[in-house]
């Protein structure tokens, strides 16, 4: 009897001493980030793009943006210049060193988009009746004419075509044309300005997916390090193929929906993206515009059941381009989307080009934390969750969200190298905070576009409980947890080999209680 106190005594010595000397070497050697002290967490749960223009051009703007919501930068290659690009790039960087954060960067490339040059006064008003004429002459344009760099539109062309300028606010229709010239008519006037973008949605054109300007701007995004590339007028799956060659797993890349035939060609696209946009701007150009709705509602499902990033995009606060309140449909819209369940809804001319993109940015932010809120939201996302359980990382995701709902479990924590192992816990869209553990940086910045998912940087391990021991302080010192809450960690064991999850605690946010339950 003595004896075997005396054994359990020298055990629980012993257990004290392991436990302090690994406690001493966590202290000493900093295995996972902790917040600094301007790290912003978030109250919700989908993510918010802006669109970097003259607007948003310099260190305090881009700043007010990132505090007051936006999770990812996208980088227009239509417009400006690459020092401009490039120096947005910089300063977003900065921002992201400076307040210990991960920031996604998206870097949205032309495409075979069409559009006019640029104009002698920068704006001209188009008045219904009178003649426009376009040609290939680069002379800055007036209130009747301007360049369409485009020879192989005039070919194209006949009498009767219409055009649609700026998202289809503007129509044009072809009176007399030639192999350099259109002279039109203005159907529909409006406001015009430089490099405004062009469809002839009644016209085939023969255009290569990625044109001479697109591979260079690919190569100069890469070099600086974007996380997203982003391809536009996408009609195949060919097309984000021949990206994805030239990109060599430099970045992720998202494919954007705005042809008829990437719509009857969805499926077979999604498969070879790492993520969609519904470009509702020239999709409603190019489409009726009372197709947008349903083809969003679809596009989001699809991509949800993938666990792939979808952003809807265009035109959801336009009057804030110029007012500083938004309009009730507006919001609605905001709102919609993120009750399809959509991972990240996106501003472009309201943050790039607005009069107020502080404020759109904190409207989408105050929008969807009200949404967010509504019991009616839970009840949506959870009828529209699709199962999908092809694999063990399938069902531990869904048992992770299972017991998260019936026990109070504050956080899921995944280990995620990739990436995957972050989409697929946000597939199922869980009620708590998704924390993903990565040791690679540019994981952390691509899953800023995933919805619900904050990334904490943690180094390389090669023990479970190691994993579990700083899930806890992770979800301890970014204030997810309590020492006497718990949390689920998920890993895949052995580590550093992706696509391996296959391991789900429920685990003790107490050291100790870690150290004394948990096998190595
Ligand atoms: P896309 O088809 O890729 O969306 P877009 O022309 O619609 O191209 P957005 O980024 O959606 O461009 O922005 C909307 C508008 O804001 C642009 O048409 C342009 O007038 C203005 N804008 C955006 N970014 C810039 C920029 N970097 N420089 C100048 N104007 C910009
Ligand atoms: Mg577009
Ligand atoms: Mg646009």
């Amino acid at each position: 009897m003595q004896d075997k106190i005396g054994n359990k005594q020298i055990a629980g010595i012993s257990l004290a001493i392991t436990c302090m000397a690994l406690r001493c070497f966590c202290c000493i050697w900093t295995p996972v980030q902790t917040p600094g002290e301007h790290n912003l967490r978030r109250n919700r749960k989908i993510k918010i793009v802006a669109t970097l223009g003259p607007s948003s051009n310099d260190y305090n703007v881009i700043r007010k943006l990132y505090e007051a919501g936006a999770d990812v930068f996208r980088l227009n290659m239509s417009h400006g210049t690459h020092d401009d690009i490039a120096a947005r790039h910089a300063i977003v960087r900065q921002i992201e060193a400076d307040t210990d954060s991960h920031i996604g960067i998206l870097a949205d490339l032309q495409g075979p988009k069409l559009r006019v040059g640029v104009f002698e006064r920068d704006v001209e008003e188009l008045i219904e009746g009178a003649p426009f004429r376009l040609d290939l002459d680069p002379t800055p344009g007036s209130v009747g004419r301007v360049q369409l760099p485009h020879p192989e539109i005039f070919a194209a062309l006949e009498p009767g075509s219409n055009l649609l300028v700026n998202d289809g606010k503007i129509q044009l229709k072809v009176e007399t044309c030639g192999g350099d010239f259109a002279e039109c008519s203005v159907v529909i006037g409006g406001t015009i300005s430089n490099r405004k973008g062009v469809n002839v949605p009644d016209v085939v054109l023969p255009l290569a997916a990625l044109s001479d300007k697109d591979r260079a701007d690919l190569e100069f995004a890469l070099e600086l390090g974007v996380d997203w590339l982003a391809l536009s007028f996408v009609q195949r799956p060919e097309d984000v193929i021949e990206a994805r060659e030239l990109a060599k797993g430099r970045a992720a890349i998202l494919s954007k929906i705005e042809k008829p035939a990437a719509v009857d060609a969805f499926d077979s696209i999604l498969k070879v993206s790492d993520g969609v946009m519904v470009a509702r701007g020239d999709l409603g150009v190019e489409l009726p515009v009372q197709c947008v709705p349903p083809i969003q509602k679809r596009l989001i499902r699809a991509c949800r059941a993938a666990a792939k990033p979808v952003i809807v995009a265009t035109q959801m606060m336009e009057s804030m381009i110029e007012s500083p309140i938004p309009t009730r449909a507006e919001v609605s819209d905001v709102a919609a989307a993120i009750y399809e369940g959509a991972d990240a809804v996106m501003l472009s001319a309201e943050s790039a080009a607005g009069q107020y993109p502080v404020e759109a940015v904190t409207t989408m932010n105050n929008v969807a934390e009200e949404v967010e809120t509504d019991p009616t939201y839970r009840a949506v996302i959870e009828a529209s969750r699709q199962a999908k359980r092809e694999s063990v990382a399938d069902g531990i995701v869904a048992a992770a969200r299972e017991i998260a709902e019936t026990t109070d479990i504050k956080a899921i924590v995944c280990y995620t190298q990739s990436g995957t192992t972050g989409t697929l816990v946000a597939r199922e869209r869980p009620r708590v905070p998704i924390i993903a553990m990565t040791s690679h940086r540019k994981t952390a910045r691509r899953l800023a576009l995933t919805w619900g998912t904050q990334c904490i940087l943690t180094v390389d391990l090669t023990r479970f409980k190691q994993a579990v021991v700083n899930s806890a302080k992770a979800a301890r010192e970014f204030n997810y947890a309590d020492e006497d809450d718990q949390i689920l960690v998920t890993a895949g064991v052995p580590f550093n080999t992706p696509g391996t999850t296959n391991i789900l605690r429920v685990a003790p946010c107490n050291e100790k209680l870690i150290y004394s339950t948990d096998p190595e």
